[in-house]
């Protein structure tokens, strides 16, 4: 696998809890597809889904870089391992502006993002329980903000490997093999 070039920025894993395996796929695809698009490094995926990350795993034989979807069986676990500043995104949080300076500060992050359903002990586990905005709406936005405050927009050489690239246009889709 191609080395990933290094960012400014810390690093970035998200863990992604209540996934429910065979029902409504495409929501945790679309999660795992803006992480991997917006700059993280790979997602954790409680409870484990094979499908999604061959889903991925396709997604970056194609367009390149080195994002993985990991399976997580002890979401518990992973938090309290994790090496880094763990930050849970729920509405019920502080504001994402107050956390951005110690986040951007951070070498490591881990962000956690729940589903319909989010475990109590999160809010105690986590070091930061941020909101974006304090409106219910979804952990795909959620997590999109947060990186794009993060990293901003990735650069084209951050996915290497890539079989073909897009060529941006004002109309219509250009798309050509990579060199
Ligand atoms: N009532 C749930 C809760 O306890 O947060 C909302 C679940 S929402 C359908 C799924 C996930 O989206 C949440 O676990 C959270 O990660 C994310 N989310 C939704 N709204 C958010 C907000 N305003 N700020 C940060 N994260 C949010």
């Amino acid at each position: 696998m191609p080395r990933r070039p290094r960012r400014r920025g810390p690093d970035i894993e998200v863990l992604r809890l209540g996934h429910r395996p065979g029902r409504d796929p495409r929501l945790t695809t679309h999660l795992a597809l803006a992480a991997r698009a917006l700059g993280a490094r790979r997602l954790w995926l409680h409870p484990p889904d094979p499908s999604i990350r061959e889903r991925l795993d396709a997604v970056r034989a194609r367009w390149g870089g080195t994002f993985e979807v990991l399976p997580c069986e002890d979401w518990k676990a992973r938090v309290r391992a994790f090496d880094g500043t763990t930050v849970h995104l729920t509405m019920y949080g502080r504001p994402l502006p107050a956390a951005l300076p110690r986040l951007r500060r951070a070498r490591r992050v881990l962000a956690v993002v729940g589903g319909a359903k989010v475990p109590p002990d999160l809010y105690g586990l986590a070091e930061l329980n941020v909101a974006v905005g304090a409106q219910p709406h979804s952990e795909v936005a959620a997590l999109a903000v947060l990186l794009h405050e993060l990293h901003g927009p990735p650069r084209a050489r951050e996915f290497p490997g890539a079989r073909q690239v897009i060529r941006p246009s004002a109309r219509g889709k250009k798309v050509e093999a990579a060199r």
